[in-house]
Parts: C-alpha cells; structure tokens; sequence
C-alpha cells in the first residue's frame, strides 16, 4: 500500500500540474482579445474624425459650387445693368447684384473658416494615426508574446501529460477508479496529504484513531470531511518509518 500511496501522490502531482497550465492558458485568448479592442477603440476614433473632415470638406465643395454659380449670374447682370435705360430698374438691379457679391463674399468667409477648422482637424488625425500605429507595434508584439506563452504552455502540457502514462501504472485499477471520481467532483484534487493530523485539503483535523491508522499505510484511507484519499506526509518525505 505504500507504493500505491505513493504512486497516487506522484499521480495527483502530475495532474494538479496539467491543471495549473491549462488554468494559465485559458486567460490566453481573453488577454488576446483585450489587446486587439484596444486598437478596436483608437480606429473608431479616427473614423469618426475622418468623418467630421469629409463632411467639411463637402460643405467647402458646396459653397465653391454655389459660389461660382452666383458670380456667373452677377457678371450676366452686370453686362445687362449698362443696358437698362430706366433708372428705377438699374437701382433695383444694382441693388440686388451688391446684395449677391456680399453673399458671395460672406460664403467666401464661411469657407475660410471651415478651411481653417479641417487644417486644425487633420492635426488631430495625424497625431490620431500615430497613436493608432504605435498601438498597433505594441499590440503585436503583445499578442506574439501571449502566442509564444500559449505555445510553451501547449508543450508543457504535453510533457507533464507524457509523465502521466508512467505514473498510472503504479496505481492499481481499482484505487485509479477512486481517483478518477474524486477528481471529477473535487475540482481536480483527489488526493490530500495529511500533516500534523490535519488533512491539508480542507484543513479538516483527522481523529486521532484515524491519523494512527493513516500512518500505518496499510490500507487507503479517506477524509472524513472531504473525502479525498489521504497520504501522510512523513511517506512523501521518505520520513515514516515501516513497521
Ligand atoms: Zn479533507
């Protein structure tokens, strides 16, 4: 019984490792996705800028439309203004052609500025850009980090799983059997060490029948209060001493 004792032990060891690494690789992919919203972020910005500019700049296409119309219109009047015999009509039209210049003049202002405002825009979506590129250095070198992590993971995995075919074949059927259902239910944990009495599992103290029973290691015992199977610490340590 002690070298079964001892094969559970080398067994649970085994599998609490395994589980250790897949519990590190399961926040891998999480820790990918993070990495890439961020520069989700920084690009819905700057399309949201570069929308802003395209609007402007449409706006700026509209008032050179409408403006260049407009003077063409005004230069016909002009022309027509020397024409026109009645004083009446030629003050009324020259009104109305003073009137569409400063029209012309204040879409002329009107344009300037937005021209100004898309100059101040465009600042902010170079700087934005730079951002954007610099996260995404650093976003890749992230994320090949975490992929390398995930791939060392991977084989370490593998090596502790290798180890594992080995380990099994000390332990017999039946007491594997145990093992295996115990893992399921105690969250991967089957087999507790005992020291001092106390059973390391779930800190639960054994009777002191119990305890003397357990060091004997002549038969497998289980935890009152968590069930799992018990290997006292003296025999990991190669400290008991055999009756
Ligand atoms: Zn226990």
């Amino acid at each position: 019984m002690r070298a079964t004792l001892l094969a559970l032990y080398n067994l649970q060891t085994i599998d609490s490792g395994v589980l250790e690494i897949e519990k590190g690789g399961q926040q891998i992919p999480k820790r990918i996705a993070e990495a890439e919203a961020g520069l989700d972020g920084l690009r819905s910005e700057l399309g949201k800028l570069n929308a802003e500019a395209d609007d402007m700049r449409r706006q700026i296409h509209d008032i050179d439309a409408l403006n260049s119309e407009e003077s063409s219109k005004h230069k016909k009047w002009k022309s027509r203004l020397n024409e026109l015999k009645s004083p009446r009509e030629y003050q009324a039209l020259s009104r109305e052609l003073e009137m569409g210049e400063r029209q012309v003049r204040e879409n002329d202002e009107k344009g300037t500025t937005i021209l100004g405002q898309i100059e101040e825009l465009q600042k902010r979506i170079d700087a934005k850009n730079e951002d954007l590129r610099a996260a995404e250095v650093g976003a890749s070198a992230k994320v090949r980090e975490l992929r390398e992590a995930q791939a060392k993971l991977n084989s370490d995995a593998e090596k502790a799983r290798s180890g594992r075919a080995e380990a099994l074949k000390a332990v017999p059927e039946r007491v594997l059997k145990k093992y295996e259902q115990l893992r399921a239910h105690k969250g991967g944990i089957a087999v507790a060490v005992v020291s001092d009495g106390t059973c390391r599992a779930c800190n639960v103290r054994l009777r002191p029948q119990h305890a003397v029973v357990l060091l004997r290691c002549e038969s497998l015992e289980q935890c009152s209060s968590c069930q799992r199977l018990l290997v006292p610490d003296v025999l990991i340590k190669g400290e008991d001493k055999p009756a």
